[in-house]
C-alpha cells in the first residue's frame, strides 16, 4: 500500500511515502493506530470522488483544508492503448465546462473523445421517433463519448499535478468502518483494515452505489435492482463515416444504443431483461452480431390503429411545416465486435433520501444510481461535485465552519431538486417503453412526435439533460 505524496497532521510532515510493510506492523498488533486528522476526507476514488479531491485541492478558498482520499483499488498505470475500453460515458455540455474549468478536458482531448451532434431516438413499435441536432438545439455538440479509463486519467493527472498541493491519496485503502460525529462537532474517525485510522470534521461519501459512509449515516435508501443488465460491447461498423450520431431503439426489452467512438467504430449499451442477457452473452460473437443487427433494425409487431393515428399526426404536423417522424435516418450496421469487449453490467435505481448528516455528505453513485438509458448517472455525480464545491466555498467565504449545517442543506436540496426529477423521468422511461399494450404504445408515440414537433419542449429537455 502507497500513500502517494506527503502526509501531514498537527502541522507536522510525517512523511513523504509510506509503504504497506509499516502500516502491517501496526495491525499485526490489532490496535488501532491513529493516523493523522484532516479536514476532509474523500471516500471513494471513482471519476467522481477524484474529481471532488481536484477542484477542492484546485480552489485557493479551500488551500488551508487538508484532504485525504482514499480509494479502495491499486494506482493502476494508464497506457492509452488503440483498442477503445468497453466501458463509457456520455458526457453533456455542463460536465465539459467542469472539465475545462479544472483543466481537466484538455488531456481528454489529447487522449480521445468523439462528439455527439446528432442524436436519433426512436420506438420498435411504431413510428415515432425524436432527434437532437447540435445545430438546430444548443449550437454546441449534443455530448461527448469519452471511456472512463481516459476520464479518469485526464483527472487524476490534474488531481496529482503540481497545482494541487492540500490533497494526501492513499490507495489500497480498506475501509472497514466509520464512527459518525452525532453533532457533527466531535469530527468522524475512519477506520482501515489494516488497523490504522484517520479522523476528519468532514467526510463525503463517494464510494459508489453500495456506498458504506451511506449505511454509516444510516439514511433511508429507496432502491430497486431492474431485473435487466446492460450488456456493453466495442462494435466495428460495417460502413465507415462520420459517425457523430448518438442512435438509440426502444425495444420491447429494453433500449439499444450505439455510441459513436470513431469513423467506424461504435460502442454498445443494450439493456435486455437478464435472462436473455445470459443468452446473449454466451452466443458466438458472429451470432451475437447478428442478434445486434436484428435489434436495430428488425420490424416489431406493429398495431394497425397506432400506425394510423401516427401517421394522421405526421401528416398534420407536416402540414404545419413541423418535423415529423418520417424524417428518420437509417442506424448503422455492425460489422463485428471487438474480442472479448462483451461485458454486462447489473442496472439498478437508488435514491439516499438525505445526502447529508451532521459533517457528512454523499457525491455520486454514493447518493444516487440511475438507469443508464439516457447517460445521465455520471453527469449527476459530477453536478453533485459543482454544487457541493460551490455552497462549501461560499460558507468558507463568510466565515462558516466547513461543517456548518446551511451549506450542507443548501448542497442536499439543489441536488435533490435536480437529480430526484431525472432519476424519476429515467425510471418512468424505462417502465413505459417495456409495456407493448397499444393504448400505451399510442399515448407515448403520439407525446415522442409531439415533443420532436415542438421545439421549446425538445429544448426544454435538452437544457435538463446538459445541466
Ligand atoms: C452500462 C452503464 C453505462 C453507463 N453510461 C453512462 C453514461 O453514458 N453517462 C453517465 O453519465 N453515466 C453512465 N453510467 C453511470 C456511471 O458509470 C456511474 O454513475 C459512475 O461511474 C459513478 O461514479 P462514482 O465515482 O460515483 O462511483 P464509482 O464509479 O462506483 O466509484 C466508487 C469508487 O469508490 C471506491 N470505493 C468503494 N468503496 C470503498 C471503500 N470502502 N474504501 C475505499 N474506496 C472505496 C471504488 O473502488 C470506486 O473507485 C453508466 C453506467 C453503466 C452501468
Amino acid at each position: 500500500m502507497l500513500i502517494a505524496k506527503s502526509i501531514r497532521y498537527n502541522n507536522i510532515l510525517v512523511t513523504r511515502v509510506r509503504s504497506l510493510a509499516s502500516c502491517r506492523k501496526y495491525s499485526d498488533t490489532n490496535e488501532q493506530r491513529f493516523r493523522g486528522k484532516y479536514d476532509v476526507i474523500i471516500t471513494g476514488g471513482g471519476m467522481v470522488g477524484c474529481t471532488l479531491a481536484c477542484a477542492m485541492g484546485k480552489n485557493g478558498l479551500f488551500s488551508n483544508l487538508k484532504i485525504l482520499l482514499l480509494e479502495g483499488s491499486t494506482d493502476k498505470k494508464f497506457q492509452l492503448k488503440p483498442e477503445y475500453s468497453n466501458r463509457v460515458v456520455a458526457l453533456n455540455q455542463s460536465t465539459k465546462s467542469l472539465m475545462n474549468s479544472l483543466e481537466i478536458w484538455q488531456h481528454v482531448e489529447k487522449m480521445r473523445l468523439q462528439p455527439v451532434r446528432h442524436m436519433q431516438v426512436w420506438d420498435a413499435c411504431s413510428d415515432a421517433l425524436i432527434s437532437f441536432s447540435s445545430r438546430e438545439i444548443l449550437d454546441d455538440d449534443v455530448a461527448y463519448i469519452v471511456e472512463n479509463d481516459v476520464l479518469l486519467e485526464a483527472v487524476n493527472i490534474e488531481l496529482k499535478s503540481s497545482s494541487v498541493k492540500n490533497v494526501d491519496i492513499l490507495y489500497e485503502a480498506k475501509v472497514t468502518g466509520y464512527e459518525l460525529s452525532k453533532s457533527g462537532c466531535q469530527g468522524n474517525i475512519v477506520k482501515m483494515n489494516n488497523g490504522d485510522s484517520y479522523s476528519c470534521d468532514l467526510l463525503i461519501g463517494a464510494d459508489g452505489a453500495n456506498s458504506a459512509v451511506r449505511q454509516a449515516m444510516g439514511v433511508q435508501y429507496v432502491s430497486w435492482n431492474y431485473d435487466q443488465m446492460g450488456i456493453v460491447a466495442t462494435l466495428h461498423l460495417a460502413e465507415e463515416s462520420a459517425n457523430t450520431t448518438a442512435w438509440q431503439r426502444f425495444l420491447p426489452t429494453g433500449p439499444i444504443a450505439f455510441l459513436p467512438l470513431d469513423s467506424t467504430k461504435s460502442s454498445l449499451v443494450w439493456t435486455t431483461p437478464k435472462s436473455l442477457s445470459k443468452e446473449l452473452l454466451s452466443l458466438p460473437e458472429e451470432r451475437f452480431v447478428d442478434a445486434l443487427n436484428d435489434a436495430m433494425w428488425k420490424q416489431y409487431p406493429r398495431n394497425s390503429a397506432v400506425d394510423a393515428c401516427t401517421s394522421w399526426l405526421g401528416s398534420v404536423l407536416k402540414r404545419f411545416d413541423l418535423p415529423d417522424s418520417t424524417e428518420r435516418q437509417l442506424p448503422p450496421s455492425v460489422q463485428s465486435i471487438v474480442p472479448g469487449s462483451r461485458a454486462a453490467f447489473p442496472l439498478g435505481f437508488g435514491h439516499s433520501t438525505r445526502y447529508v448528516a451532521p459533517g457528512v455528505a454523499l457525491i455520486g453513485d454514493a447518493a444516487h444510481r440511475v438507469h443508464p438509458l439516457a447517460g445521465q448517472g455520471l453527469n449527476l455525480g459530477f453536478g453533485d461535485v459543482k454544487d457541493l464545491v460551490q455552497f462549501l466555498s461560499d460558507a468558507i467565504y463568510t466565515g462558516l465552519d466547513i461543517t456548518h449545517p446551511s451549506w450542507m442543506e443548501k448542497y442536499e436540496s439543489s441536488r435533490q431538486r435536480h437529480n430526484v426529477p431525472t432519476q424519476l423521468a429515467v425510471d418512468a422511461l424505462n417502465r413505459l417503453y417495456g409495456i407493448e399494450l397499444p393504448p400505451l404504445v399510442l399515448v407515448r408515440s403520439i407525446g415522442l412526435q409531439l415533443t420532436n414537433a415542438f421545439h421549446p419542449i425538445k429544448k426544454l429537455i435538452m437544457s435538463h439533460a446538459a445541466t
